[in-house]
């Protein structure tokens, strides 16, 4: 079972009951995951976004479509 990169503790969740793009919270932290592939497992941390879409404060070079 993975554990949290930020407080290492357990993540507990059934890895056969996961999918792509499923969030995964941790129960000791609550640092959130998405998981980005089963196969093998990837989890990617959820950065807290407390900015708003529509401003770009500082950095807008993010290129997405
Ligand atoms: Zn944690």
């Amino acid at each position: 079972m993975p554990s949290c990169p930020e407080c290492e503790s357990a993540l507990d969740f059934d890895e056969d009951e996961i999918e792509e793009g499923d969030l995964i919270v941790c129960d000791e932290c609550g640092t959130e995951y998405e998981v980005v592939a089963t196969e093998p497992l990837e989890l990617s941390r959820k950065e807290e976004s407390g900015y708003d879409d529509h401003d770009g404060d500082e950095h807008a070079d993010e290129e997405e479509e």
